[in-house]
């Protein structure tokens, strides 16, 4: 029997299992879609402290074989659900088969959220883009749309601009929650184009993406923009519904716990954006990922968790 199955390789994930298995633990990481989570998708992180600028990639990767190194075992596949055991074990089911363990790590991260208009799925993967990392470099030298007003359509819009020959943000708002400093330097790099106030429609095409109908709010006109992609960064929606009936959930579908992570179920532990939280980032993950995993260890050797 493992003593630690974590559910979700983000920064989360691979910071839980690298304190546990320094702390002697047996470990098994399963997740559907391979390394690094959300982080692995930003092409630019500059608020980690000690590390002025760096990949998400290059972080996840650096992460994942500090984690290996130390006989972490890595699984590729969905998890289903999870089922007691005998003797308060856990069995941890997935698409490809089933795992004992003392102790579980939910560190399943959420997904992008849609903006479910017309044309968003019938254009995904052919101008349509959750991905500015992943897919940006299609589109050297075209004009493409960024869409939300948070730190991911900002820092995309930055990241695009240096590819596209026109960058414009779409929002649906004209205050932006994007940190001011990324704000400061958006607002002055001259290829980036600001539409706030506006209501996605629809997107267009014929085959490939060509344009985006759009409601101004202000005077309630419908326009249409004309671009070759649409990067949809409107954030995410948690990966939590299989786990529903072990925790509990809050009304956006967050896991609700204490700073150590512990669930109302004994021995399942949480930890990253999948959590109820107030502030979101690679740093608080990590903070989450050595809180549960502490928690998780002491509760296996039957300490307090204090
Ligand atoms: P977010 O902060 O939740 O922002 C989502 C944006 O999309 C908001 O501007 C929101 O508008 C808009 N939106 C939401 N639903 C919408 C809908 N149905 N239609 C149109 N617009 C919609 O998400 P995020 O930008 O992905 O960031 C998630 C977390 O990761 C945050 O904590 C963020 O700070 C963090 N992050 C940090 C960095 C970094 O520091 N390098 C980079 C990326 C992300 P409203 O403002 O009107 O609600």
């Amino acid at each position: 029997m493992t003593d630690v199955i974590v559910v979700g390789a983000g920064p989360a994930g691979l910071t839980a299992a690298l304190y546990a298995a320094r702390a002697g633990k047996t470990v098994r990481i399963i997740d559907a879609e391979g390394i690094g989570g959300q982080i692995a998708k930003s092409p630019l992180v500059e608020n980690y402290p000690g590390i002025a600028k760096m990949s998400g990639m290059s972080f996840a990767d650096n992460l994942y074989e500090q984690v290996s190194a130390l006989g972490v075992e890595f699984e590729l596949s969905t998890v289903l659900r999870i089922e007691k055991g005998e003797n308060g074990a856990h069995i941890v089911i997935t698409e490809d088969g089933n795992f004992e363990c003392r102790a579980v790590i939910l560190a399943t991260g959420a997904k992008h959220r849609l903006l479910n208009v017309p044309g968003e799925d019938e254009f995904q993967g052919h101008g349509v883009s959750y991905c500015a990392l992943c897919d940006g470099a299609f589109f050297k030298g075209h004009p493409v749309a960024v869409i939300g007003g948070g730190n991911t359509a900002i820092t995309d819009a930055i990241y695009l601009s240096e590819l596209a020959s026109e960058v414009t943000i779409l929002h649906r708002r004209d205050e932006f929650r994007a940190d001011e400093n990324l704000m400061e330097r958006a607002k002055s790099i001259p290829n980036i184009f600001w539409l706030p106030n506006v209501n996605i429609e629809e997107f267009q095409g014929s085959g490939n993406l060509t344009s985006i109908r759009y409601t101004d709010k202000i005077d309630s006109s419908e326009k249409v923009l004309k671009v070759d992609a649409a990067f949809i960064a409107i954030g995410q929606v948690p990966n939590n519904k299989a786990f529903e009936e072990m925790t509990d959930l809050d009304e956006n579908g967050y896991f609700v716990a204490d700073e150590s992570g512990a669930t109302k179920t004994p021995g399942v532990f949480v930890a990253g954006d999948c959590r109820e939280k107030s502030v979101r980032q690679l740093t608080t993950a990590i903070g989450d990922g050595a809180n549960a995993a502490v928690a998780a260890w002491k509760f296996i050797n039957g300490e307090s968790p204090r």
